[in-house]
């Protein structure tokens, strides 16, 4: 991939704002290069349903919704690379972007790299992580027909998750260290209606509890819950432990380069714009606040109309 040639506009990322904005610049005449990175479609190729995102009256499967992205962006002169961007470097005039091929020369960059499930943090979550503890309910879920699973969190995400599983498990219980759920009014219903939900309130996860034998033989046969109120401990019994407690921005490449917020998340301007002349940020890698599909769709947008004046004043784009 390495070559001297300075492209217009670099897009890291292939999420609703990645496509987004890829599918602006193409039609913008810019020949975008877009870098897809780790998990190709980002975080909607790991749910079910998407009910709201417009113009899918019947909902649409978020796999498919992100293939059709990937297809219209090819389609109207986007070039994808199935590659991670691992470091921005300005140059000459312009910007290097190294990747897992090798550097890629652009005058513009639009950094959409999303955001990843945000872990607990215990030594036990990572011992038994594939093995009885997961993020993606839709793609492991399967594994654990018939049995009891546990879930964290008391967000949108949860509920979704939850209310997945209860189709495929005996017995779902949702761990939540509150007694009031922060998801939507009607996630939240749906999910307080199913028969075989449990809710554990005022509740955090201790330890996943599991048996080991060898690396690779590892499974998980209980959660222990610690009492937010009493500090008390008690065990459930369960083969499995899905974490849905939010997520942290995709920023770790840029660390340094790029300012950032104490959390994370990219630091912009009112117009998307970064620290570095000409790089955009766009969707959950900037904002903590929406996080939504349509939402990451819009500032990609924004993005791409930012990156073709921008390319415009410095006399790349006519
Ligand atoms: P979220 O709204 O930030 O919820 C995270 C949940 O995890 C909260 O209930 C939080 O508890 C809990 N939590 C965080 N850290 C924890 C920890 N260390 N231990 C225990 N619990 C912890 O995240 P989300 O559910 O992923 O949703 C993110 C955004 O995506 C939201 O805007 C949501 O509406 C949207 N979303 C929409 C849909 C949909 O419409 N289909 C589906 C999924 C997500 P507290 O409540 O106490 O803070």
């Amino acid at each position: 991939m390495a070559n001297d040639q300075v492209r217009n506009v670099v897009i890291c990322g292939s999420g609703p704002a990645g496509y987004t904005a890829a599918i602006y610049a193409a039609r913008a005449n810019l020949s975008p290069f877009l870098i897809a990175g780790p998990q190709v479609g980002g975080q909607l190729t790991t749910t079910t349903t998407i009910e709201n995102f417009p113009g899918f009256p019947k909902g649409q499967d978020g796999n498919q919704l992100m293939m059709d992205m990937e297809e219209q962006a090819k389609n109207y002169g986007t070039e994808i690379v199935y590659e991670k961007a691992t470091a921005i470097r300005p140059e000459d005039g312009h910007y290097v972007i190294e990747t897992t091929a090798g550097p890629v020369r652009t005058h513009a960059v639009i950094i959409a790299t999303g955001a990843s499930p945000r872990m607990l943090g215990l030594e036990s979550e990572q011992k038994f992580w594939n093995y009885g503890v997961h993020t993606c309910a839709v793609c492991d879920g399967g594994f654990y027909k018939g049995k009891t699973v546990v879930v964290v969190g008391g967000g949108d995400s949860a509920m979704e998750e939850a209310t997945y599983l209860t189709k495929l498990c005996e017995k779902v219980h949702v761990i939540h260290r509150r007694e009031e759920l922060r998801a939507s009014t009607i996630m939240a219903e749906r999910a307080l209606a199913t028969k075989n939900m449990v809710f554990e309130w005022n509740s955090v996860v201790d330890e996943v509890l599991g048996e080991v034998e060898g690396d690779h033989k590892k499974r998980v046969t209980a959660i222990r819950l610690k009492s937010t109120k009493d500090g008390s401990t008690r065990e459930i019994p369960a083969s499995a432990l899905f974490l849905a407690i939010g997520h942290m921005p995709n920023t770790d490449w840029i660390k340094g380069t790029i300012d950032l917020e104490d959390s994370g998340y990219v630091k912009i301007g009112s117009h998307l714009e970064t620290n570095l002349e000409g790089v955009f940020a766009a969707g959950d890698v900037h904002d903590h606040h929406y996080r939504q599909a349509i939402t990451a769709a819009g500032f990609g947008c924004q993005a791409a109309l930012e990156a073709e004046r921008y390319l415009v004043r410095k006399g790349v784009a006519g």
